[in-house]
C-alpha cells in the first residue's frame, strides 16, 4: 500500500478489502474497539486540523494511541500560521521535529497532493475541500460490511447536498469497488456539475430512494462550501429530500447511516436517531477501527 492516503482512486479492490479485513480485527463483539498490540510505538503523528471536526479529529487521536504512538495536535488558531508562516514552511517545521505521520484536514483542494510530493511524513487525509475524504468512505464501507455481509449488489442511495460534498465523491469510488449499486438523490442545484454524476443512477425524492434502494447515506447541507448566490428554500427541500421518523419507519429495511454532523430538522429528524435501522453510532466505532487499519498499513 502507498505510504500516503490521499484518497481512495489510488486504493484497488484489494487494499480496501486488506483495510476493512484488518479494522474487524479490532472491534471487539461487544461493541467497542480494542487494541491487542501497540505497532505504533515510539512513532509520532500531528494531527493538523485547518477546519473543524469532532469525530475524525477524536476518531484519529483514539485510533493513533490505541495503536501506542504519541499524537501531537497543532491547531492553526494560536500558530504561527497567524503570523505569516506559509503552510509550505509550517510542514517542513512539523516534518524537521520528526514526526513520522501527519493526518490533515484543509479545505483548498490539493495542500495534501502538493505534501505528498516533498516530505518524508506519510500523509493522511482527513478530509479535503470538496474532493475526497478516504477514510469517511472506508468506516462507512465497514461499517455496511458488518452489517449485511458483502456489499455486492447492495443498492445504496446518497442522498442531500452531494455538490459539497468530499464524503460523496469518496463513497462512490469505495462502494462502486466493493461491488455495490449507487444512487444519486438531490435537487439540481445540489447535483455537482462534473462528468462522474453521469455514470450514477438518479433518483428523484427520498420516497423513492427508500422505496428502491438497501441504505441510504444523507448528506448535511454544508452551508460554509455554499457559492454565493446558492439560496435552497429549506420547505421545499425538505419535502423531497428530508429523511422523517415517519418516512424511516415506513421502510424499516432500509438501512440509515450519515457521516455527521447531523443537522437535526434539516436533512434528518431527531427521532430516525432513535431507530434501529439508523447506523450512525455505528459508523462512529467503525471510524477508529478504519483508521487504525489506516496507521497501521501506511506507517509501519
Ligand atoms: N464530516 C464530513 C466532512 O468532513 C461531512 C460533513 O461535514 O457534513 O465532510
Amino acid at each position: 500500500m502507498p505510504k500516503h492516503l490521499l484518497d481512495t482512486e489510488r486504493l484497488t479492490t484489494d487494499d480496501i478489502n486488506a483495510l476493512l479485513d484488518e479494522a474487524s480485527t479490532y472491534l471487539s463483539p461487544t461493541g467497542g474497539v480494542r487494541s491487542l498490540t501497540q505497532p505504533l510505538l515510539g512513532q509520532t503523528i500531528v494531527l493538523a486540523f485547518f477546519e473543524p471536526s469532532t469525530r475524525t479529529r477524536l476518531s484519529f487521536e483514539m485510533a493513533a494511541k490505541k495503536l501506542g504512538a504519541t499524537v501531537l495536535q497543532f491547531t492553526p488558531e494560536g500558530s504561527s500560521v497567524g503570523k505569516g508562516e506559509s503552510l509550505h514552511e509550517t510542514f517542513r517545521t512539523i516534518e524537521a521535529m520528526g514526526v513520522d505521520a501527519i493526518v490533515i484536514r484543509h479545505a483548498v483542494d490539493g495542500v495534501h497532493r502538493e505534501l505528498a510530493t516533498w516530505t518524508r511524513m506519510s500523509v493522511l487525509n482527513a478530509g479535503e475541500g470538496r474532493t475526497a475524504h478516504p477514510t469517511q468512505a472506508l468506516l462507512d464501507a465497514s461499517t455496511l460490511r458488518e452489517r449485511v455481509g458483502s456489499l455486492e449488489g447492495l443498492r445504496v442511495a446518497i442522498v442531500g447536498d452531494i455538490a459539497h460534498s468530499r464524503v460523496a465523491r469518496s463513497n462512490v469510488d469505495v462502494l462502486t469497488k466493493c461491488g455495490a449499486t449507487v444512487v444519486l438523490c438531490a435537487p439540481d442545484a445540489l447535483l455537482p456539475a462534473e462528468p462522474w454524476v453521469d455514470r450514477y443512477e438518479r433518483c428523484a425524492t427520498i420516497d423513492d430512494a427508500m422505496r428502491t434502494a438497501n441504505v441510504v447515506c444523507m448528506l448535511r447541507m454544508q452551508r460554509e462550501r455554499f457559492e454565493a448566490g446558492l439560496a435552497i428554500d429549506l420547505e421545499a427541500y425538505r419535502a423531497s429530500y428530508a429523511l422523517t421518523t415517519a418516512r424511516a419507519m415506513a421502510t424499516p429495511n432500509v438501512l440509515v447511516m450519515h457521516p455527521g454532523p447531523v443537522n437535526v430538522g434539516v436533512e434528518l429528524d431527531a427521532g430516525v436517531l432513535e431507530l434501529s435501522q439508523t447506523i450512525i453510532h455505528r459508523q462512529v466505532t467503525h471510524g477508529v477501527a478504519v483508521r487504525m487499519a489506516v496507521l497501521r498499513h501506511h506507517l509501519v
